[in-house]
C-alpha cells in the first residue's frame, strides 16, 4: 500500500497526514471547514521544520514528504487510495455519515480505519458494507513524537485487515497494539478515569492542578501529569470521552467532575483556547 486518505485536517489529521508522507505515502489531506487546509499545512511544515532542526529528518527528506502531500475539500479524493484514516470531529452522527460516504466513495479493497478516541469501531462498520475492512487506528497526540497506535478490533473486522494494518503501523515506525473493540479501548478506559479523579481532587480541594500533577510525575514517574495532559487532549474531549464510558458502561465511576462540565460550558477547554487548568500564553 503506498495511497491514503486522511479525512479531518485537525490536531490529529495533520499529524496523522505528516507520518504518512514522511514515511513515503502519496497522502490527501481532506477537510470541509474553510481556511483549516492552509492552516493545517502550514502546522505540518512548522513540525517538519522542527524535526529538521533537531537533526532527527533531514532537509531532503522533509521536502519529499512535503511534496507528497495535497489538500482536498471533498471526500470524492479517496477514490484511488488504499487505506483512508478518518479523524475527523469526534461526533458520532459525523462519523456515521463519513463512514457511508466512504464506503460509497473509495475503491472497493480500501481499508477504512478510523482514530476515534470513543466511538464503536463496530458500529461505524456496520454503517458500511465492508464492515471486515473496517478497524481502529488510534493515533496518540502529537502523532509525530509518539510510538504508539492502538489498533481496534471490531467485531466484524477481518484477521486480515488486522494483519495489513500492523504492517502499515510498522512501516510508520510506529508500535501496535491490537485490541477488541469496547468503550474507550485501553487506552482511554485507563486514562479518562485517572484524568477525572484527579479533576476530583482539584474540585474537592485536596490539591491545587500543579501539586496534582507534580505528585503524579515524581511518584509515579509519568512524564506529563494528568491536568496538564488533559489541557493538552482539550477538557471538552476528556469530557466526551468520560461522557460515554459513563454511558456506554452504565457505571458510576465514570462519572465526569463536575468541575470539568463547568470549565468546558465557560470554553476554558486547556491549551487550544490558552487556559484550562494552567493558563497558554504562547
Ligand atoms: P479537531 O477538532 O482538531 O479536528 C477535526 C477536524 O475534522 C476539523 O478540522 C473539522 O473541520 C474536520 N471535519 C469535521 N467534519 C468533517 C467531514 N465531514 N469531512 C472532513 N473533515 C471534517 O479534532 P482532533 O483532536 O484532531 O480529533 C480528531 C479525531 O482524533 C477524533 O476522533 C478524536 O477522538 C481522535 N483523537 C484525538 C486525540 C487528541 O488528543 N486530540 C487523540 C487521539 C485521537
Amino acid at each position: 500500500m503506498s495511497r491514503v486518505a486522511v479525512v479531518g485536517a485537525g490536531t490529529m489529521g495533520n499529524g496523522v497526514a505528516h507520518v504518512f508522507a514522511e514515511h513515503g505515502w502519496d497522502t490527501v489531506l481532506i477537510d470541509v471547514a474553510p481556511g483549516l487546509l492552509e492552516r493545517a499545512l502550514a502546522t505540518i511544515r512548522a513540525n517538519f521544520e522542527r524535526q529538521v532542526k533537531k537533526g532527527t529528518v533531514t532537509a531532503e527528506r522533509r521536502d519529499a514528504a512535503l511534496a507528497r502531500i495535497r489538500v482536498s475539500s471533498g471526500l470524492d479524493a479517496v477514490k484511488d487510495v488504499e487505506l483512508v484514516v478518518e479523524a475527523a470531529t469526534e461526533q458520532a452522527e459525523t462519523k456515521f455519515k463519513i463512514f457511508r460516504e466512504l464506503d460509497r466513495l473509495a475503491p472497493p479493497a480500501a481499508l477504512l480505519a478510523s482514530n476515534t478516541s470513543s466511538i464503536s469501531i463496530t458500529t461505524l462498520a456496520a454503517q458500511t458494507k465492508r464492515p471486515g475492512q473496517v478497524i481502529g487506528m488510534h493515533f496518540m497526540n502529537p502523532v509525530p513524537v509518539m510510538q504508539l497506535v492502538e489498533v481496534v478490533r471490531g467485531m466484524e473486522t477481518a484477521d486480515e485487515t488486522v494483519v495489513k494494518v500492523v504492517e502499515v503501523v510498522e512501516a510508520l515506525h510506529k508500535i501496535p497494539v491490537v485490541v477488541n473493540d469496547s468503550p474507550g479501548f485501553v487506552s482511554n478506559r485507563v486514562l479518562m478515569p485517572m484524568i477525572n479523579e484527579a479533576v476530583y481532587c482539584v474540585m474537592e480541594g485536596v490539591a491545587a492542578p500543579d501539586a496534582v500533577d507534580q505528585i503524579m510525575k515524581l511518584g509515579m514517574n509519568h512524564p506529563v501529569g494528568p491536568l496538564a495532559l488533559a489541557d493538552l487532549i482539550g477538557l471538552d474531549v476528556c469530557l466526551h470521552i468520560l461522557d460515554i464510558l459513563h454511558h456506554d458502561f452504565g457505571d458510576p465511576k465514570y462519572r465526569p467532575a463536575p468541575l470539568l462540565r463547568k470549565m468546558v460550558a465557560a470554553g476554558r477547554l486547556g491549551r487550544k483556547t490558552g487556559r484550562g487548568f494552567y493558563v497558554y500564553r504562547d
